[in-house]
Parts: structure tokens; sequence; C-alpha cells
């Protein structure tokens, strides 16, 4: 496949831009290097890079886009939200329309706030539950990632229930003292965790079903021992729903584990590809927030109209069960043709899926945390990734991230990707 522009164009993003990219992973961190592939356009299930090539995506930009690209709706919403005017500053009417629809969907969200980034989301909830409880650590789960504020990139310390170091040059050891990282699916570990630290604990942070080490979904009864604990604690729960907020069924994660937070966090979905964040919960602990609480919370582009347009067009798309059902066939379809053909030529494969949302690991193992996605062969995994995108098919660059189905995907789409994955595969067994 020839990529010349792409390469000419990376070239000069290097010269230009850190890095050559805006987000790290952009780079082909996670699969050793190499030229990212500079897209151009992208429709459907599709997309088509600076040199011509075509592709079937299976990226989805890391989780947004769950109706194909450039859905018609949803860019009809843009553009008439353009020609309105992008930003007034004032309040709109769509942000009333699109909060309601939220909570008619979710119905844990008593209050909502819209912010810009699933970044600001999360990072707005460790402030709020940090003042409603008056306390200032926060425990969360090894190999989840909830954006890149100070607090939530701390890693792991050295022992169970310890206290975190950094996992970024420039934070502060000071804030990852702040910071309890403990295994995913570990309740003892938590329950440890809180023993040590508990008078200390304002909230407990979690992606409900992980989307961050491959789609890992909680053990039967985890998250319910985790919450309640978490309020025999005084702690507030708070679940990182910025990929599974709309990724599963049309609602939050709540209603597929069972269990409700005191507040979440979204992005991704609910912003129908523009940037957004959103944050909610219960209105005793939202009132935190100013203007009518002491915890501040602000943005000159929160809530634009552009966002909350094309939010509410992807929520409106979505809202039918058949889609959900169509994403499910076509991940059922994918995972067992995958399975199929790593048997077929002896490669040990694991497939973790939910609906159309899977991961497909280079291993022999269950995984279940973090540390048994971190044993799987990387190696192998970057292999696959660069025989697929030689074969037209787009995945995210690093072993650690899912494939994300959209509606958009078609039958031919799969039968193709089935096809590349089986020629991948013969490739990867005769070395
Ligand atoms: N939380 C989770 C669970 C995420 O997956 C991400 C992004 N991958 C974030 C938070 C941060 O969102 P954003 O990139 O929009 O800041």
């Amino acid at each position: 496949m020839n990529r010349t522009t792409s390469e000419k164009l990376y070239e000069e993003a290097n010269d230009l831009i850190l890095g050559g990219v805006n987000s790290p992973s952009r780079a082909y961190k996670g699969v050793g290097g190499g030229t990212p592939v500079f897209m151009e356009k992208a429709k459907g299930s599709h997309f088509w890079d600076v040199d011509g090539n075509e592709y079937i995506d299976y990226l989805g930009a890391y989780g947004p886009i769950i109706t194909g690209h450039a859905h018609p709706h949803i860019a009809e919403a843009i553009s008439e939200a353009a020609y309105n005017g992008v930003l007034y500053g004032t309040p709109t009417k769509l942000e009333n329309q699109f909060a309601r629809m939220l909570k008619d969907a979710i119905p844990t969200l008593d209050k909502v706030r819209f912010v810009n980034s699933g970044t600001e989301a999360v990072m707005t909830t460790i402030r709020v539950a940090r003042a409603y409880t008056n306390r200032t650590k926060i425990i969360k789960f090894a190999g989840c990632y909830h954006g890149h504020s100070d607090l939530v990139l701390v890693a792991a310390g050295s022992g169970p229930a310890t206290l975190g170091t950094p996992d970024s040059a420039g934070v502060p050891q000071s804030i990852a003292q702040e910071v309890i990282t403990v295994p995913f699916n570990d309740v003892e570990a938590f329950r440890d965790a809180l023993e040590r630290f508990g008078d200390e604990v304002a909230g407990v942070l979690v992606e409900p079903i992980v989307g961050n080490f491959g789609i890992v979904e909680p053990a039967v009864g985890f998250l319910e021992k985790v919450k309640e604990l978490t309020h025999e604690n005084g702690s507030l729960l708070i679940f990182d729903e910025v990929i599974t907020a709309f990724r599963f069924h049309y609602g939050s994660a709540q209603d597929l584990v069972g269990v409700n937070a005191d507040m979440i966090a979204m992005g991704k979905i609910i912003g129908g590809g523009l940037p957004i964040g959103a944050y909610g919960g219960r209105a005793d602990i939202m009132e935190q927030v100013a203007p009518l609480g002491p915890a501040y919370q602000a943005g000159t582009m929160a809530g634009n109209p552009a966002s909350m347009a094309a939010g509410i067009a992807c929520l409106e798309v979505l809202n039918d069960p058949v889609n959900y059902e169509r994403l499910d066939a076509m991940g059922e379809a994918l995972e067992e043709g995958i399975l199929e053909s790593a048997n077929k030529h002896g490669l040990p494969v694991k497939i973790n899926r939910l609906k159309g949302a899977f991961t497909v690991f280079f291993t022999d193992e269950e995984i279940t945390n973090y540390d048994q996605a971190e044993n799987t062969d990387g190696e192998m995994f970057s292999r696959f990734f660069k025989l697929m995108l030689d074969r037209g098919i787009n995945l995210a660059p690093s072993k650690y991230e899912a494939w994300f189905l959209t509606i958009a995907h078609t039958d031919e789409d799969i039968e193709k990707t089935l096809q590349a994955v089986d020629e991948s595969f013969a490739e990867m067994a005769k070395s």
C-alpha cells in the first residue's frame, strides 16, 4: 500500500507539532512506532487516507463514533448550528433539551453539567467529591484511564494499598500522595485500601465496564461490594462512563452492572464526534458546584451550541434498540470469525467482548485485570495491527484498546475484515 503522502505529512508535522501528533497514541507508540496514516475523509464505516487508500474503521475515534462517520442527521445538526452561530456565552434552549434527553435515558442524573472533554468531566467529579466529603484522597483501579488531569495520572505504589507514585513527569509527589490504586476485580485489595486510608477517602473512581486495558467486565458482585464498602466508609462512588455511556445500550452502564453511582462522568459518544464532556448525579452532591456551591467549575466552551446540537442528533439516531442488537450481532460475527481463524492457524487469542465493542488479546489466559492485560503479547499485536492496516483495516494502535463497531458497518465490511484477519494470522503463523 503506497503511503508516501502520509510519510511526507508526518515529516512536516514533526517539524511543526510536538511529536507530529496532538495525542500521543496517534504516533503508533503502542505498536512500536511507524508512520501514522493521515486520513482525509470518513464516511460511514470507511476512511480514505491522503494517498487515496480506503480502510474499514474500527478505531471509531477511540469511542465517540458509533453512528458511523459523517452521519447525515448529525452533519445537518452541526451545519445548522454553524449557521446560527457556534458560540454565545449565554444559556441556550439546546442545553435544556440535551440535559433532558440525558436525564430521560439516565435517571440518576438529578443534575448535570456540560464541559468539553472526558478529562474535565472526571476531574470535576473528583473536586465535587472532595468538596462534599471534606476529604482529599481518591481510590482508583489499575489500568483504568481517566484522562490527563494530575490526580488520575498516578500509578499504583510499590505494594498493595500503598499511596501512588506519579505516572507522568510534572505530577508532584504531593498529588500522588492523594491517590491509591488497587487492582480491578479485587475486593480484598480494595477493602485493605479503605482500612488503611478510609477516613481520608473522598471518592472511589472506576470504569464500571473497563475500556482502557481492553474491554473488561466487572466480576459478578464486584461493583456491588465496592459500592457497599465505599458508602459504609462515607465516600462517594464515581463511575467514569466516558466510554460506556450509550456504547452498549441507550443509557448508562449503571443499568448493565446493576449498580448506581453517586456521580457519573461522560464524554465521547454524547458529543456525536464534537468535543464534549458531562458529569452529573445526586442533586445534594451536585449542589456543591458554583454558582450554587463552593466548588468551582466553568468553561467558555461548555455547553456550546454545536456540541449540544451534535449530541442531540447523535442520541436521536441511537435511540432505537435495533441499533444495539445490530452492533451485538456484528460483534458476535467478528468474535466467532476471529477465534475460528486463530484456532485454524494455531495462534493464542482471547476475545473480551460486550455487544459491539471487543478487544483481541494475544494470550491463552483470561483477562480480568490490568496485570493480565499487560502480560499479553504486544509484539504479536503490533504485527497484527500492521498486517491489518496493509489490508485496509484500521484498528486502534495498541493492544489495550477496543475495536468499536458502528451502526454503519455492513455485512460486507465484516466479511472483508475476517478475510484480512485470516490472511494476517496466516502470515503470523509462518514465523
Ligand atoms: N475516561 C475514560 C474512561 C476515557 O476512555 C477517556 C479517553 N480515552 C477519558 C476519560 C478522557 O477523555 P478525553 O480524552 O475526552 O479527555
